[in-house]
């Protein structure tokens, strides 16, 4: 007999990434700054005498030290992840039950929907003002009819490139703390911003902040990320969570990649200072054409183009081999990369605005 498969779990597609075969990959907002070569030294020195027969730390204890300390939080407030991400499947299994709603502001992180639906929980979207950023009180007018138990969002936001101000904010976690509604807080591109409430988590207790060392941090190959809440929240994330999440391997790198004098703060600069490298870039080669402009105020490590011809710009940059990602029919996302990239990208512009399009 054929084997039955849920209805929710037939209507899913497969994630199909871009192949990785592009000359210049500006598509998936990682970081293009390489580890240092003493880091990777480093790195390799310490995997010859990496316990591999022997199961990893279950609460990959050096690892969430070292993530405390460095996010000013005690370590038991915060819990490892195979990918922030797969924090993300622990939260909504843990803290909903199926039917329960979820309340997302699309567009913003995919993955949000992705396990909403996987864990049959109820996806409530909730609008975005015309600047990108949620519509915060029409959320708490939703919420409050009762039927939902997670609010979900990230902040900056991956894709409008907005940024929320902290007591705005923090005015909508009170309200949901009132409400018993769990606040994931997904700060993954906050270092690009600055105006984290990660150290704000002892005065919510329905707050979690989602941390991850894939984008800013230069570590996305590792699949490392965090929640960062009360004691008590962590705690259930620990009883959830599969018990040998984090391998040995990347326990072991990121911790040496938050304690790498300097590394973090070089990258953010170099990262930052390329942002707006690829913004003028775009922004000159809008100028000379027509249906497609450069959005301002995006607070991240990417520069969102919109206009009717942002389809046909994809396709011709990926005919030339540069990734970009589409998101919608008229808009696209750019991360920023190297200077190589950048200037690879500028002659690609070039060439398009010759050969005529
Ligand atoms: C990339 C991304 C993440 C996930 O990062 P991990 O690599 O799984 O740690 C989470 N949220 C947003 C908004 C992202 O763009």
């Amino acid at each position: 007999m054929a084997v039955r498969i849920p209805p929710r779990v037939e209507a899913m597609d497969p994630y199909v990434p871009q192949p990785d075969t592009f000359r210049v990959k500006l598509d998936a907002n990682e970081s293009f700054v390489r580890l240092p070569l003493g880091l990777r030294l480093r790195l390799a020195f310490k995997t010859l005498s990496l316990p591999y027969n022997r199961y990893p730390d279950p609460d990959a204890v050096a690892l969430c030290g070292r993530a405390a300390s460095c996010f000013g939080v005690e370590p038991a407030c915060v819990v490892a992840g195979n990918g922030s991400d797969e924090l993300l499947g622990v939260a909504f299994s843990a803290f909903a039950d199926p039917g329960d709603g979820v309340l997302v502001f699309e567009p913003d992180f995919s993955m949000y929907r992705f396990y909403a639906h996987l864990y049959g929980l109820t996806l409530v979207n909730s609008p975005r003002m015309e600047d990108g950023l949620p519509d915060f009180e029409a959320a708490k007018a939703r919420i409050a009819q009762g039927d939902i138990r997670i609010a979900v969002f990230s902040n900056p936001c991956n894709p409008t490139g907005s940024g929320a101000e902290e007591a705005v904010v923090e005015e909508f976690i009170r309200f949901c703390e009132k409400h018993g509604v769990l606040v994931i807080l997904d700060e993954v591109y906050m270092d690009f911003f600055r105006r984290p409430l990660l150290g704000r988590i002892r005065e919510h207790e329905n707050l979690c902040v989602l941390k991850s060392t894939s984008k800013a941090m230069g570590l996305a190959g590792l699949r490392v990320g965090f929640v960062v809440a009360r004691e008590e929240l962590i705690r259930l994330f620990k009883t959830v969570k599969s018990p040998f999440n984090c391998n040995s391997f990347s326990q072991m790198a990121a911790a040496e990649m938050l304690a790498y004098p300097g590394y973090r703060d070089r990258a953010l600069g170099r990262i930052l200072k390329q942002t707006d490298r690829l913004r003028q870039i775009l922004a000159e080669f809008c100028a000379r054409t027509e249906g497609l402009a450069v959005l301002d105020g995006s607070q991240t490590n990417f520069v969102l183009a919109e206009g009717e011809k942002a389809a046909q710009l994809h396709r011709r940059l990926l005919d030339k081999s540069i990734a970009v990602r589409k998101v919608g029919p008229t808009r696209l996302r750019i991360t920023a990369g190297s200077p190589r990239d950048h200037r690879i990208l500028e002659k690609a512009l070039e060439d398009i605005l010759k050969e005529g399009w």
